[in-house]
């Protein structure tokens, strides 16, 4: 039959109707309206061409505009930092300081003189003020970026001396030999994988040595037959000591005893200390470098600074968190284990009477993003079936726990615990049919 009211293509909801539903809406105000209202378009036409039916064509649209990436994300893998989930989570006072810093900023102007100022003097005073004993600091985008610099400026096309041991892959197939020899700084290669002593480093260092580089191997251990030289013995070689620290710890942390921080390690002597800051420090991606004053001037004048410079996003986030160290990153860190079984138990309890076979069960969380490989930090976790797993990570908000042995583990060390209701409620908007 066609024509008449029964035609299904008369009933093909209007444009000014779909994009008043509030999800569409919603769209429009992330999208644009351009975008909603193709999607919108395009449904229609499949509805008024009969592949779909008019009461579906609302939906069609909503799946065919994309998420808005990237999303937010609820980490119940018990890895605080999961390199795929973007590292350190920013506390709440990063990001005010984000969304202060988003219009125009102060970041190089002085507000009182009215002259430029230095940039980002925020970031950098808080940064030497958490060390103190760094005589100059200064901030580049990311870990690697720092250890550009400091080959490019310090070491030219000379050596930079480093053991066998330390020559390590940071993760999806970076590694930090191929970064330094793109500088067109030379390898001096000494020691084995598993000994270097401190003979090793003084037979090869000569008047084409740039520096001497020490690296924390971060994510892996090397155990058994070992030697490694410590940058105390190292400073004694009478060439400047780089030392790439990795994880931006500042200051040690008794959870973390294997982790080299900042601070001592220029106690040793270090004349220049490279790290991530968005790693154990819980800031924003960035890379740190502290030490001699000369060298970290050099640094800073070299034409490759410029390149590497910070977006004012990141030095308001830095700063934000020099000054209230307290991140999200420090928290689950050093959440108490019987605090997190009691939320897990909580949750399993308002999961309702079926409880979804869910069960409490101890875990292992480990601190990841390349950092403290052998520390392993007593949790606690909501097991569920594993085919639990693909529809809590493409709900909203995605969660993301971890499969175990067929079965799904939810640990909450790194889930706010504000959030345990978002997770509450992301379990039970699966259908519950086993
Ligand atoms: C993580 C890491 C890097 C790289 O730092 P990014 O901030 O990821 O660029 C370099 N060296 C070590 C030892 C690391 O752990």
């Amino acid at each position: 039959m066609r024509g008449g009211q029964t035609d299904p293509r008369r009933r093909v909801p209007r444009t000014d109707v779909l994009l008043a539903d509030p999800g569409l809406a919603a769209a429009t105000a992330v999208l644009g309206r351009d975008r909603v209202k193709a999607a919108v378009t395009a449904a229609q036409d499949r509805a008024r061409r009969g592949e779909i039916r008019p009461d579906e064509v609302r939906d069609v649209a909503v799946a065919a505009l994309p998420a808005p990436a990237p999303r937010a994300v609820l980490n119940a893998t018990g890895v605080v930092l999961h390199t795929n989930l973007g590292r350190a989570a920013l506390s709440r006072s990063a990001v005010d300081a984000l969304v202060a810093a988003a219009g125009h900023t102060d970041v190089e102007l002085d507000l009182a003189t009215g002259r430029r100022a230095r940039r980002g003097r925020d970031a950098l005073a808080g940064l030497a003020a958490a060390v103190p004993g760094a005589a100059a600091v200064h901030v580049v985008n990311n870990g690697a970026a720092a250890l550009v610099l400091a080959a490019t400026a310090l070491a030219g096309d000379r050596e930079i001396v480093v053991s066998r041991g330390e020559l390590v892959e940071i993760g999806d197939g970076f590694r930090l030999p191929d970064l330094l020899v793109s500088t067109g700084a030379r390898l001096r290669e000494v020691g084995t994988t598993n000994r270097t002593t401190v003979a090793d480093y003084a037979a090869a260092v000569g008047p084409r040595t740039g520096f001497v580089l020490k690296v924390h191997p971060s994510n892996f251990r090397v155990t058994g037959f070992t030697s490694a030289v410590g940058v105390r013995d190292l400073v004694r070689l009478g060439v400047p000591v780089v030392a790439d620290i990795g994880s931006g710890l500042l200051v040690p942390d008794p959870l973390l005893p294997d982790e080299p921080d900042a601070a001592s390690t220029l106690r040793a002597g270090a004349h220049l200390v490279t790290a991530s800051g968005d790693k154990l420090l819980g800031g924003p991606q960035a890379g740190l470098l502290l030490g001699d004053a000369e060298l970290v001037e050099r640094l800073r004048r070299h034409p490759l600074a410029r390149a590497l410079r910070v977006d004012k996003l990141t030095l308001a986030a830095l700063a934000a968190t020099l000054h209230r160290p307290d991140t999200p990153t420090r928290a689950a860190l050093h959440a108490d284990p019987g605090a997190l079984r009691e939320r897990v138990e909580r949750l399993r309890e308002r999961l309702g009477a079926d409880g979804r076979k869910a069960e409490v069960v101890p875990a292992v969380a480990v601190v990841g993003g390349g950092g403290a490989p052998g520390v392993e930090l007593e949790s606690w976790a909501l097991s569920l079936p594993e085919r639990y797993a693909a529809p809590l990570r493409t709900g909203e908000p995605p969660v993301l726990g971890r499969v175990v042995r067929g079965r799904l583990l939810l640990d909450l060390r790194c889930v706010p615990p504000e959030a345990d209701e978002a997770v509450r409620a992301a379990v039970l908007a699966v259908p519950g049919d086993d």
